[in-house]
């Protein structure tokens, strides 16, 4: 006897009987988002009414519509799903308003950012893309505890800036010396991050798959941060040594 379903059986080029990628590959991937313990809570059902994608922001300069994310993890279209996370994903600005507008208590923020973890996980192009301008910005933050500091602040990386960089650029280090606290008196941090809240975060990170999600992106960039995170837990504990002597 035939069943109906909602979810569709055929996937791939609707001329072509070749799937971009096996069946089972777009499953896995879906299943990875499905099975993350916000899916639920973050999904309840879709009226399709496009509210979210009236208020959001990234879809006014984006070809990109939450309403449409939804309707796919919904819909469960394997295929459009996976197609979104080539591009359409990275287009959401995390603002979430969407989530606060939803009458269905929907997040299409949260759920893109599940479907983001998804891209890392699966080693996707895009995610790769996306993210190695922030290698820097990951660096900085994981060996100073500042995700920015004023030596960041240069015509190389704010070419949108146009020549008004100059005025922030050159006098920096003379200003950032005006400053009366000697903590600040540097380009190099934004403020200090002590050692043992630095080992406390490279903990965290660890233990929630953040630098296996790093090691999957960019194995250059884990390898130094593994050595700076080395060399600060021996740092960390010499200073318990000497407590104890
Ligand atoms: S969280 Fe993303 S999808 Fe939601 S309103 Fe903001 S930019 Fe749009
Ligand atoms: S606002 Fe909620 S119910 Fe309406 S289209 Fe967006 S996700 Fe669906």
């Amino acid at each position: 006897m035939h069943h109906s379903s909602r979810v569709q059986k055929q996937i791939g080029d609707p001329v072509s009987d070749t799937p971009i990628l096996p069946r089972a590959k777009l499953q896995e991937i879906f299943d990875d988002i499905q099975n993350d313990m916000r899916f639920d809570h973050e999904l309840n059902g879709c009226l399709n009414c496009g509210i979210c994608t009236a208020t959001c922001p990234a879809a006014h300069y984006y070809d990109f519509s939450p309403r449409e994310i939804v309707q796919l993890l919904w819909t469960e279209n394997l295929e459009a799903i996976y197609d979104a996370m080539q591009e359409k994903i990275w287009a959401c600005a995390q603002c979430m308003t969407c989530a606060a507008r939803c009458p269905f208590g929907n997040s299409p923020g949260g759920l893109i950012m599940i479907m983001r973890e998804a891209a890392i996980k699966h080693n996707m192009e895009s995610a790769k893309n996306v993210l190695r301008p922030f290698s820097r910005v990951m660096l900085k933050l994981i060996s100073t505890g500042n995700q920015l500091s004023p030596d960041m602040i240069n015509p190389d990386h704010f070419a949108d800036w146009g020549p008004n960089i100059s005025k922030v650029h050159a006098p920096l280090a003379l200003l950032r010396k005006a400053i009366p606290m000697a903590t600040l008196n540097t380009v190099k941090t934004a403020w200090e991050v002590n050692l043992k809240t630095s080992v406390e975060l490279y903990t965290i990170w660890a233990e929630t798959g953040v630098l296996n999600q790093l090691e999957t992106i960019d194995e250059n960039l884990f390898d130094v941060i593994s050595d700076i995170m080395d060399e600060k837990r021996d740092d960390w504990s010499d200073f318990l040594d000497d407590q104890d002597d």
